[in-house]
């Protein structure tokens, strides 16, 4: 069964895109077949896949409004081997746009439905705000991953992420869960860092990864060359600590063990 799963947390700049790129070509490196999908108008996901955002049209704006299917909009990251619905700053429009017309919550779920045989993973990388496109990705999606930053507020700031989840179950989605919380940009030198990594460990128990992702700069830099770090540097920390994030969300699947299923 195709595993769909947002990326979300409503700070920006925790690490939601970097996650969401970086382990999508990780788990297409494990060879799965994967789908990203670009719910920010920002459009860094779609760039950070090495797809050209300005010009890239039918975008998931159009598939929201029913325009066009996945099938027409899918584009393939060529460096990441995965698919991507790309955005762009039109999705800005989308919360407007969508207001009044009918099933708006869940237009991305009945979208994706049409494509589940040709995916074993299906990740959609969540904007900054718990609006209406998250919404969306929270409705279609199976489980939420929590990228976070161990600082002083981050668990703070849970607490909204976690009642929004809370109400697409009630509302939406009953079968929904928190897949898990991803500590990203870690510094192990910080006691900060180790303190609040601890506290999440107390209130999260085993919902959160054992694999941490360190502060890396050639995470940082990828993106402005529009390559996973898988790509750009394959040797790096931060490449291998997302190629361990995606066995350990195959080993929590299930998935786990065999080599390359697809080829
Ligand atoms: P979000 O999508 O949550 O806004 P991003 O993934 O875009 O966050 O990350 C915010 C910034 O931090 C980006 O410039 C990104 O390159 C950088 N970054 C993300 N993860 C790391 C990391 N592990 N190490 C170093 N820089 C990182
Ligand atoms: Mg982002």
């Amino acid at each position: 069964m195709t595993k769909i799963l947002a990326i979300a947390n409503q700070k920006g700049g925790v690490g939601k895109t970097t996650t969401a790129v970086n382990l999508a070509a990780a788990l297409a490196e494990r060879g799965q077949r994967v789908l990203l999908a670009d719910l920010d108008p920002q459009g860094n996901a779609t760039m950070g896949a090495g797809i050209e955002k300005r010009t890239a049209l039918p975008t998931v704006y159009q598939i929201l409004l029913n325009q066009v299917s996945v099938r027409e909009a899918r584009m393939r990251s060529a460096p990441g081997r995965f698919d991507v619905i790309p955005a762009n700053r039109e999705l800005a429009g989308a919360e407007i746009d969508l207001v009044n017309l009918e099933q708006r919550d869940l237009r991305l779920k009945v979208a994706l439905a049409q494509v589940a045989e040709d995916y074993d993973f299906v990740l959609m990388d969540c904007p900054p705000t718990l609006n209406l496109l998250t919404v969306n990705a929270f409705a279609a999606a199976q489980s939420v991953l929590i990228p976070m930053q161990c600082e002083y507020y981050a668990l703070e700031g849970l607490t909204d992420l976690v009642a929004t989840i809370k109400k697409v179950k009630q509302r939406l989605n009953p079968a929904i869960q928190i897949e898990g919380l991803l500590r990203v940009m870690f510094d192990p030198r910080s006691t900060l860092a180790q303190q609040v990594s601890d506290q999440i460990k107390q209130h999260f128990g085993d919902k959160v990864y054992n694999t941490v992702i360190p502060r890396n700069v050639r995470l940082a830099e990828a993106p402005s060359h529009g390559l996973p770090v898988l790509a750009y540097d394959r040797q790096c920390k931060g490449a291998k600590a997302y190629m361990e994030l995606a066995e350990e969300t195959l080993r929590r699947t299930g998935l786990a063990g065999g080599e390359n299923p697809h080829g």
